[in-house]
């Protein structure tokens, strides 16, 4: 049966504590008990339902991961205070001293500083390849291999990762299969398509207002549990934990995702066709060139398109500068990093998101310096913005 990721969310029902339509937010951070020995039973992890500390769990923090977990198709979930809370919690609940990790090398700049820069550290080591080669990922798989870690479609190349092919690699080498699918809400579900964690920067599309860093892991209960044990969870020791109040506003925010989502979608399918035609060097997983259309067309949940992100190379980093500080007077978005909000954003990612990766990296993996990476606002009149971005190019001679 098809996987519908939106009806999920819809299909869950809170009442608030007097009946309200939203939940009552937990303003608190300690719980108490009505027994000593519920107390105990608590720590123990043996009294389900019992709240205890508001970094183990709160009844906010639980009702926005069990609607990303139904969003996700997985068991539980786990709400972080960022991106990066979700990210290093999971690779170091996963992995120890002598451990090893195969990692797309097109990733997010910071987690792939933790990577490279931070978790050897720990004796935790990484082998990045070119994820779109299930070859060159298997032949980096070592004794000590404990996971394989990606993003769907990556930042900020938009390379698409083939989360079959990979979960099949994982299961018969005894991986986890971790996927980063913050480029990609709803369109692509990586847990159905075999990833055994899901992980989201709720900051950007999810909660869709860049008023909050958030992050979320989906997964089985076993895992989020181990994550959350008093013992031993990276996310109970190492605390990144999200507010209550901030866990409310982002799982109001995640019920109009559906319709954000396919506004981001159709009018970034608009620029880049327009774009593409227009001779601009252009990058969507939505256009037939892409070099993996057909694998995310296979992999997609059709109505919510191929997602909100675009790239244009301009040729160098001083035109890509010029055309985002005019784009900007102009009014047709925002000079600045992140992604998913209704208005659009723009920065070249060599110089700003991805610059932790040296740039001799950055050119072997095609992350050339003119690059600039669109997040598609919500326009509700995209034909004009087109138009509006074309005058701007043609002034800069982009066009
Ligand atoms: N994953 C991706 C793909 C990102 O683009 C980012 C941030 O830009 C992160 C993770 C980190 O998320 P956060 O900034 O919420 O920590």
């Amino acid at each position: 049966m098809e996987f519908k990721p939106a009806n999920n969310i819809q299909d869950l029902q809170y009442f608030g504590e007097f009946g309200g339509v939203n939940p009552s937010i937990s303003d608190s951070s300690t719980y108490t008990f009505l027994s000593a020995k519920t107390m105990f039973d608590t720590f123990e992890g043996n009294a389900d339902g019992c709240y205890l500390y508001s970094r183990h769990s709160s009844p906010s923090n639980l009702y926005l991961g069990q609607a990303l977990a139904a969003m996700e198709g997985t068991e539980t979930a786990n709400v972080t205070a960022s991106g990066m809370g979700a990210i290093s919690s999971v690779i170091l609940q996963l992995c120890g001293n002598g451990d090893h990790l195969v990692s797309s090398r097109t990733i997010y700049g910071g987690t792939y500083a933790f990577l490279k820069n931070f978790t050897p550290r720990m004796g935790i080591e990484t082998s990045f390849v070119d994820i779109t080669n299930l070859a060159s990922v298997e032949s980096a798989i070592t004794k000590d291999t404990k996971m394989i870690f990606c993003e769907s479609v990556s930042n900020p190349l938009l390379e698409v990762a083939d989360l079959r092919g990979l979960a099949l690699l994982a299961k018969k080498h005894n991986l986890k299969l971790v996927v980063d699918n913050t480029f990609s809400p709803l369109s692509i579900s990586p847990f159905m398509l075999g990833a055994d964690i899901v992980i989201h920067s709720l900051t950007k599309f999810i909660n869709g207002s860049s008023d909050t860093v958030g992050g979320v892991v989906c997964g089985e209960q076993k895992f989020i549990d181990a994550l959350r044990n008093v013992n031993d969870g990276a996310c109970m020791l190492l605390g990144p934990t999200m507010d209550s109040l901030r866990a409310a506003s982002i799982l109001k925010n995640l019920r109009t995702l559906h319709i954000r989502m396919q506004q981001h979608s159709k009018n970034t399918l608009y620029l880049a066709q327009k774009f593409e035609a227009d001779g601009l060097k252009t990058v969507y997983p939505g256009l037939s060139s892409h070099p993996s259309h057909r694998l995310f067309k296979s992999m997609m949940n059709e109505q919510y398109g191929y997602g909100g992100m675009l790239t244009v190379d301009v040729g160098n980093l001083d035109k890509a500068n010029e055309l985002m500080e005019l784009m900007q007077k102009r009014n047709l978005g925002y000079l600045a990093v992140s992604l998913g909000f209704y208005k659009t954003l723009f920065s070249a990612p060599g110089s700003s998101t991805s610059s932790e990766i040296p740039e001799d990296e950055q050119k072997a993996m095609g992350l050339s310096n003119g690059l600039i990476r669109f997040s598609i606002g919500l326009d509700a009149d995209i034909e004009r913005t087109y138009e509006m971005m074309k005058d701007c190019m043609k002034e800069l001679n982009v066009l």
